[in-house]
């Protein structure tokens, strides 16, 4: 399986990531890939942007180095409510919105509350993708909360970086994996990078899914028209996709 884009990358607009916009796509291009999201922390993070920096993504290009770039955010999840740390106006105008729940943003509560503030979140028709849920900040019931997030349209991300963690995060990942292969629920694997060496290296992801046998037409960036197609199911055609592939 060879993928094709990057969802979940981090740059210097955040002060725990290491390289620019321009150098994660130039990476990105050297490795083949077709599109990366630029998805940095959210007001909630003590390390994230100013709010400006979310309203004015559109000041990007569409391309860099020839690499589509998607204008993103990773959302902090606040509350069992599902409550997110940007206003909606913002979230309509993104192109990709991951939540996530960040140890610093949400305080776990019972694994009731913890289900009922992602099922919540995959109410929400602004968000694309449910963030690293693997690992440990909110522990939830997998086999409750993964079949809706199929239901609700979500996709759940496989998240490399949290992978090299090892130990029950490893474990977390195999049986979100079984559990979306088993409930047709769709996936996405991103590097989740804060330097641009990491961006596009996939392959302790891909091992975990090869060991499971998972679908690959489950994964929505291992195929460039599955991904397009996705995008502009959510959005219409406002990438010019129609000329890129
Ligand atoms: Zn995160
Ligand atoms: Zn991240």
């Amino acid at each position: 399986m060879k993928l094709i884009a990057d969802t979940h990358t981090h740059s210097i607009a955040c002060d725990h990531a290491y390289s620019t916009i321009t150098e994660n796509a130039k990476v990105a291009s050297e490795k083949g890939i077709f599109a990366i999201a630029v998805t940095e922390h959210c007001p909630a993070m003590p390390d994230s942007p100013h709010i400006w920096h979310f309203e004015c993504l559109g000041a990007l290009p569409r391309k860099i180095h020839d690499v589509v770039i998607l204008r993103g955010a990773e959302v902090n999840l606040l509350d069992f409510e599902g409550n997110l740390d940007l206003p909606e106006h913002i979230l309509k105008k993104l192109e990709w919105v991951i939540v996530s729940a960040h140890g610093c943003c949400i305080k776990a509560g019972t694994i009731e509350q913890n289900n009922n503030a992602w099922l919540n979140v995959a109410k929400n028709p602004y968000v694309d993708v449910i963030g690293h849920c693997g690992l440990l900040d909110l522990p939830i019931d997998y086999e409750k909360v993964i079949p809706e997030f199929g239901k609700a349209g979500k996709l759940v991300e496989i998240n490399v970086g949290s992978l090299y963690r090892g130990g029950q995060v490893y474990e977390n990942n195999v049986k979100i994996a079984q559990l979306c292969a088993k409930h047709n629920v769709r996936v996405v694997v991103n590097s989740d990078s804060h330097y641009c060496g990491n961006l596009g290296n996939f392959e302790i992801a891909l091992k975990l899914l090869s060991d499971i046998n998972f679908p690959e037409e489950l994964v929505i960036n291992a195929d460039v028209k599955r991904f397009t197609d996705y995008l502009v199911s959510r959005h219409g055609d406002i990438f010019g996709f129609g000329n890129l592939t």
